[in-house]
């Protein structure tokens, strides 16, 4: 059986300055072409890892937050990134307050990844091809 180490879940953002942590495992792994995402990455979509919050360790004196209201759910997004280098760290969603999600192209090992969600794909690209074996919702996690 694959055991998921704890310092695969260490990352830092492009410039360096944010570096962050993970005691736990992750709860998901997902990827959301929301149009938000589309746009903060200035790619296809956000690889996201859900982890519990209480359990993501962020430093750095450049993270920033700028915030976006689901268009769903009309609930915060709390987008953290580096104000340095402009990465994005960390997306906190107001509905669910006991996780984070991990920006995982930030992770400092993203070799494991193997997202079993995609939402929002009524906003793919349309170039994709769909990856086998996810689940695949139209609109957001909360409907
Ligand atoms: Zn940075
Ligand atoms: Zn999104």
């Amino acid at each position: 059986m694959y055991v998921l180490m704890s310092d695969q879940l260490d990352g830092r953002c492009l410039c360096g300055n944010v570096t962050y942590r993970c005691d736990a495992e992750p709860a998901m792994t997902l990827v959301c072409h929301c149009e938000d995402c589309q746009r903060q990455t200035s790619s296809t979509f956000s690889i996201l890892v859900a982890v519990p919050r209480t359990a993501l360790h962020v430093d750095g004196d450049t993270l920033a937050t700028h915030i976006t209201v689901g268009t769903d759910t009309g609930e915060e997004r709390r987008r953290q990134f580096c104000s340095k280098c402009g990465s994005p760290i960390v997306s906190l969603l107001a509905e669910h307050p006991d996780l984070a999600f991990i920006k995982a192209g930030t992770l400092n090992d993203r070799s494991w990844l193997s997202p079993t969600l995609e939402i929002w794909c009524d906003s793919a690209q349309p170039w994709l091809a769909p990856p086998a074996n996810t689940q695949r919702l139209a609109r957001g996690l909360s409907g």
